[in-house]
This record gives C-alpha cells, structure tokens and sequence, in this order.
C-alpha cells in the first residue's frame, strides 16, 4: 500500500484561501488526530462528499478555522483516502498546519505524486495526466480550452479507437492461426489492407496536431524579417511593449536575434527580431544573417516588413522570393511617410500597411494574426498530440503499421504482419499508460464463441 502523502494543493504565497491535500490509507486516521470539529462526527465517521467545520490542533493550541472534507476511496481524485483542509491563506499560517499534519505516517508529497496516483489507481490516462499539467501551465484561453478537453480524455479516446481497430485486425490474424481447421471465414489480405490504410491515414492526422500542441505550450514562432533600416526592431518593440531591440538609423545595427513571449490578442507569440536579412561583408553579421534564413524556414509566421517611403529594390525582391506564401504577412511600414511605391503585386501575400512608429495599424496587424492563427487550429475534441512523449509512442505505432501493411503487400506471411501489429498496439499502450498484455486474446474471446 503506498505512503500516505500530503502537501498545499494551493499557490504558495499570500492569498485569502489555502487547500491542504492529504491522500493515503492513513489520510482519515490522521484528520481525527490534528481535527476538532466544532459539532458532529469525527472525519473517521463522516461519508465521502461531506466536510464539516472546526479547529486544526496542535497539542491543545487551535492553530486555525478550517472546512475539512472528506473523499472515500475510490471516489477520489487519486483514487485513495483524501482529506482536504480549507484553511485560510498565507504562506506560514498554511506551512504550520502541514507541519501538523506531517508524522511518521503521512510524508510530504513529491512533485505531481496526487497525479501520478491517479494514474497509478486508473482514474486517468497518462494522456490525461499530462493535460493536467498542461492545464496548470496554460497561458491563455486557447491553450486552456484544449488543455480541458485532453484532461476529460479527447486523446485518450482517439488513441483507444486506433487500438481497437488494430485488436480486431489482431484478433481475425489470431483466430484464423489458432484455428485453422474450424469453420471460420479467412483473413482477406486486400481487405485487411485497406484497413490498415485508413488506420494508417486516421493515425498520421493525429500526429500532424502536434505541431499545433506545439504552438500552444510555447507561442506561435513568429520572426519579423526585412532588410536593415525598414523598422523591423520597430515594429518588434510596437508589438512586445518595451524597448529591447536598439533602434538606431545606422543599418544593421540589430546584431543578433532577439527573442520575446507576448500576447498578441487572444495569440501567443514568440517573437524573434533578426538581424537584417541581406548579403553583410562584416563576420559577425554574416552569423546573424544566416541564422535568419533559418528562422525563416522554421517559422509558423513571417512579418516580412518592407519601407514604402524608398523604392523597392533587389535585396527587397530577393527577400520575397524565399518568402513562404502561405505562412507570410508582408508589412508595408513607414505609411505616415511620403510613399515611394503604391501597393505592390505581392501576389497571394497578405498585406499590411501600418507605421510601426506611430502605432498606426496594429489593431489590424493584431486581427491579421489572429485569423492566421484560427487557419491553424485543431478541434481538441478530436484529441491532440500534446508532447514529445506522446509524438514519439504515436511515430513508432505508425511506422509499425507500416511495416505490417508492406508486409502484407510483398506477400509475406500473416505471422510477419502481426508481429508489426503487435508492434504498434504495444506502442498505443505505452502512448496511453495502459500496456495491458492479454488484451488480444480478451478481444478474441468476447467476439468469437469459438472456445466451445
Ligand atoms: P530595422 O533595422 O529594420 O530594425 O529598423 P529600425 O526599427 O531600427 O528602424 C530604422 C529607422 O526607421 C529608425 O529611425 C526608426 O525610428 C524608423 N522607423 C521605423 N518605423 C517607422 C515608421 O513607421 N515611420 C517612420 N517615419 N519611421 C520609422
């Protein structure tokens, strides 16, 4: 039976409130020690789903007023005995009274122990574990939003129908090996082969969200590029709130590339200024220059800023020709200056013409990134690929599918397909944290009656 844990459930730090979580076989025992409550039972004789109010004790000193309640296993977040004390806030009221709790039977909780309980006792996935996490961490709406939705099991379930799919594959292989003599209808290859094709179709459209997963935790990698001089540090301030980039008149002084988290409407950002993008004789540049190419590549955005009040010339174009079309708002800046230039035919570029300087046209430029923001999103319901764990698990089920299906095609025998189907059902239950192990053989009995 593990230890009984406990520790604040809360933020440490001044606050009005205070939740202090105990859980564990001696969870309850221990309340009836340190708790007195003002009338009524004791917890060892309260019903899950109830509290009562009273006193925490130390010795005979009333340490503090507090709500206790009380979850009976297994109806509980962990799964276990859990008590939970309200007790008011403040960082050494709430250190004092989980001082009094701590004894020789209840220790004090590591990182993510009441999670990882849960998992451990089957009251979540692993998938839903990691949302949990997620969910702490959010830094916006969105990323909360999805962050619910995979708590309350979005990916757990998708994954669970690719499982599915695969032990009904596995369990026909199974059964047409095991019994070949009885009456069963065989395997069809080329059925099971298109089978294996829309596994396999379903199963790398999951993985794709993960680059959306992505944007989530860490912002929509966002790089401003341009040549020296058109207001790319500018802008890079306009947008971050602050001056960080040095803004000078003299080209190319934004030597490196400068990095900033913001929120840009409902749209987290991680914004990168470089350096100016253009052919620099002077080395150290030349570092810069080059690491902007590669922002460029990496990006999920580009504001491509260009100055209307010079003419366009050929490091401008040059620049618009690796631009990429479908991830790129070009800038047109400098518009409280004479223009030089109209609007120019950038093609299927998106356009937008603002002054970085005075501020004009952000909303715009905010709205702009916003809808391309939208373009990228993914129903969470449908699940998401949230983490490098979880992209690695699904990575290795697809390619086992895939080797199953060449299997099939170069005509090798069934044997050869199940071992890759096995293959990716084991990586699907890593995925989740289940790996149960006769789940094959399970399967085959509640379909087939052939046990007779
Ligand atoms: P970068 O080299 O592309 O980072 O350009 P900077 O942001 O350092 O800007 C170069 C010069 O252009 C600075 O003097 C800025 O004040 C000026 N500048 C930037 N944006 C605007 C704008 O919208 N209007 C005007 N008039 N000047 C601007």
């Amino acid at each position: 039976m593990a230890e009984t844990i406990a520790a604040i459930a809360t933020p440490q730090g001044t606050g009005g409130m205070a939740v202090i979580r105990i859980s564990g076989e001696c969870a309850i025992k221990r309340a009836d020690q340190i708790f007195q409550p003002v009338r009524g039972n004791m917890p060892s004789a309260m019903d899950g789903y109830t509290c009562a109010y009273g006193y925490v004790m130390r010795g005979t000193e009333r340490l503090d007023d507090v709500v206790l309640t009380v979850f009976r296993a297994p109806h509980s977040y962990t799964g276990e005995d859990v008590v939970e004390i309200s007790c008011h806030g403040g960082r050494y009221l709430t250190g004092q009274i989980l001082r009094t709790v701590l004894c020789d039977a209840v220790r004090l909780a590591g990182p993510g122990e009441f999670t990882k309980r849960a998992f451990l006792n089957g009251k979540l996935s692993l998938t839903q574990a990691e949302a949990v996490a997620d969910l702490i961490s959010a830094s916006g709406e969105n990323a909360m939003r999805t962050a619910r939705m995979l708590r309350d099991g979005a990916t757990f379930r998708r994954i669970s129908g690719f499982s599915q799919r695969l032990l009904e594959m596995l369990s026909d292989l199974a059964v047409w090996a095991d019994y070949p003599d009885e009456d069963i209808p065989g395997v069809d290859g080329g059925e099971l082969a298109s089978r294996l094709e829309a596994l396999l179709d379903d199963m790398r459209g999951l993985l794709k969200t993960y680059d959306y997963g992505r944007i989530l935790r860490e912002g929509l990698h966002t790089v401003i590029v341009g040549k020296p001089n058109v207001g790319k540090s500018t802008l890079f301030n306009a947008l971050s709130g602050y001056e960080r980039s040095i803004v000078t008149d003299i080209a190319g002084t934004t030597r490196d590339v400068v990095e900033e988290q913001i929120r840009l409407g409902g749209v987290t950002l991680r914004l990168s200024d470089t350096a100016g993008v253009r052919e620099a004789a002077e080395q150290i540049e030349r570092i810069g220059v080059e690491r902007s190419w590669q922002y460029l590549e990496d990006a999920d955005l580009v504001l491509a800023v260009f100055d209307t009040s010079r003419e366009l010339d050929a490091e401008d174009r040059a620049l618009i020709e690796r631009l990429p079309r479908e991830r790129t708002i070009c800038i047109l800046n400098k518009s409280d200056l004479n223009r030089a230039w109209g609007s120019i035919n950038f093609g299927s570029f998106e356009e937008l013409v603002i002054s970085a300087k005075c501020g004009e046209k952000l909303p715009e430029l905010e709205a702009a990134v916003e809808r391309f923001f939208a373009k990228r999103q993914v129903p969470a319901e449908d699940g998401l690929i949230a983490n490098e764990r979880q992209r690695e698990c699904l990575r290795s089920a697809v390619d086992a599918v895939q080797e199953a299906l060449d299997a099939l095609q170069m005509g090798m025998a069934y044997d050869a397909v199940t071992v890759s189907l096995d293959g990716a059902a084991d990586a699907l239950l890593q995925l989740t944290g289940e790996r149960i192990t006769d789940k094959v053989a399970d399967t085959v009995f509640e379909r087939f009656c052939v046990g007779k």
